[in-house]
């Protein structure tokens, strides 16, 4: 993978799934690409444990800006953080019903799925 193509594959991150074959050419261009590493830097820094700071905001239409594209970027790059994405989806969504049937909001579910996230990715 050259620049050229490590530019395309940001945007191809950037927009979807490009598969883990791409992934993986991408991490080892920016490994051995000293000024692609520094221009996209922030993309590549991004941890997961980082990621899952912003589902909040995420979720809460507060996520914006650069804060956002490096966000999605992650989302689209990292399985995992993907596959967490969706079942927290569901978690807010099945949260949110159970508010409308009963009280209150279960916080605490979503901190204790949050909290297990963490320790598993330790
Ligand atoms: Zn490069
Ligand atoms: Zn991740």
């Amino acid at each position: 993978m050259n620049c050229v193509q490590f530019e395309s594959a940001i945007e191809a991150l950037r927009t979807g799934a490009p598969g883990a074959a791409v992934c993986d050419q991408f991490r080892a261009h920016a490994r051995s690409c000293p000024s692609c590493a520094t221009r996209f830097g922030p993309y590549l820094k991004t941890k997961c444990s980082e990621i899952t700071d912003f589902l909040c905001d995420y979720f809460d239409g507060n996520l914006q800006g650069d804060t956002r594209q490096v966000f999605d970027f992650h989302i689209n790059a990292c399985p995992e953080c993907r596959c967490y994405l969706d079942s927290y989806a569901l978690t807010v969504r099945r949260t949110r019903e159970l508010s409308v049937a009963s009280e209150p909001a279960p916080q605490r579910l979503i901190d204790a799925i949050l909290a297990a996230r963490r320790a598993q990715s330790n």
